[in-house]
């Protein structure tokens, strides 16, 4: 079966034009989700892609192997909720066993955290290695209003069933906004400095299928961090690499909080990320506007020469960064819970 051939590429750099080499692949699992954060989706949800068209477990798997011979050494789940997800415990089990060059990749998952108690052992006993978790308020009637879910206590036992699951460390991604839930940004510094957790806050990205982001109602780095320097001592860390935050010792540490700026200090540059969404379609970027159709390329019963090939096609067309503070920039059509945040 052509499936099982090794990629006549392995080991060959899964290159940009810009000289950056890629060994992140972010997977979504699915688009749809148990929460509808305002900043993500509507009240109604979006039109959820037709089951036909999502990747079957094998196909994803695959596309998988063919991407970590290619020399991807980091994988990441994400959707949508990428727990809802039936069989998520047999997908980390089964990329767990894949290897490259640079052995078996690392797997994570970013999630709402609502099916962690029953699947964080689960999860990693099959393999994963850590967690993501959003939280962007510590208040239940926030809570509510901003997922449109009554369910902050589940979320805080998802934190609490990763921490007992040994998902080291366990990140917590909270989306400043203004006027929501900016006057938490110190209460929820310390909600995570107090449990181990590292939180990141996350400059708002123009990524809602309602349109409704401004520029201007969005907090920024530069907010967040003079809120958190009137309560401690900030000691800015080195050594960020190729990963979206930057972190900064609170006081003396060793609790830290990362500041993902994406808007206001974009990190294209070292950008080493690519995006497989839930029907199959590479993307090179977040905010891409063009996607490569794997799913086509599988079923018409491509070798994994081909797919390969259709990976590093997609790559060739990343552009030098996003642009999103460029007035000529268009919000990519589809929203985060479809492209796999
Ligand atoms: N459902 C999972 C979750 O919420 O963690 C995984 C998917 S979600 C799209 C991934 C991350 O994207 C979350 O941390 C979420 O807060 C973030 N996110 C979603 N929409 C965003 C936006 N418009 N700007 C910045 N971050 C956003
Ligand atoms: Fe769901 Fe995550 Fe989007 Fe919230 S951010 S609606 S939890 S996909």
């Amino acid at each position: 079966m052509s499936g099982d051939r090794p990629s006549p590429a392995s080991g060959a750099p899964l290159a940009d034009t810009f000289g950056r080499t890629h060994r992140d692949l972010r997977i979504s699992l699915t688009d749809r989700c148990s929460l509808r954060c305002t900043y993500c989706m509507p009240a109604d949800g979006v039109p959820w892609l037709a089951k036909d068209t999502l990747l079957t477990t094998d196909e994803l798997v695959r596309v998988a192997r063919v991407a970590v011979e290619a020399g991807v050494d980091s994988i990441r789940l994400t959707g949508g909720e990428p727990l809802l997800r039936p069989d998520v415990v047999d997908v980390v089990a089964r990329l767990s066993a894949l290897s490259g060059p640079a052995g078996a990749p690392e797997l994570s998952l970013t999630t709402n955290a609502l099916r962690l108690p029953e699947l964080a052992v689960p999860l990693r006993e099959a393999g994963l290695e850590r967690v993501n978790i959003s939280l962007d308020t510590l208040r239940a009637d926030r809570f509510l209003s901003l997922t449109r879910r009554d369910r902050l206590d589940d979320t805080l036992d998802g934190i609490a069933a990763a921490l007992a699951a040994g998902l080291a460390p366990v990140k917590i991604n909270t989306v400043a906004m203004r006027g929501v839930n900016d006057d938490e940004i110190v209460d929820l510094a310390r909600f995570a400095a107090e449990r181990g957790l590292h939180l990141r806050f996350i400059e708002q990205m123009p990524l809602d299928a309602g349109h409704t982001w401004r520029r201007e109602e969005m907090v920024t780095a530069d907010e967040i961090l003079a809120v958190l320097r009137a309560e401690w001592t900030l000691t800015e860390l080195d050594g960020r690499g190729a990963a979206p935050a930057q972190t900064w010792l609170l006081d003396d540490g060793p609790a830290s909080v990362g500041v993902i700026a994406s808007v206001t200090r974009p990190f294209c540059g070292d950008c080493d990320r690519l995006r497989l969404t839930a029907d199959g379609q590479v993307r090179a970027c977040l905010f891409a506007r063009e996607e490569t159709d794997l799913r086509a390329v599988l079923r018409s019963g491509g070798s994994d020469a081909e797919i390969d090939a259709a990976i590093r096609r997609c790559l060739l067309g990343k552009k030098a960064g996003h642009d999103i503070d460029d007035p000529s920039f268009l919000q990519p059509t589809r929203p985060m819970s479809a492209i796999g945040g």
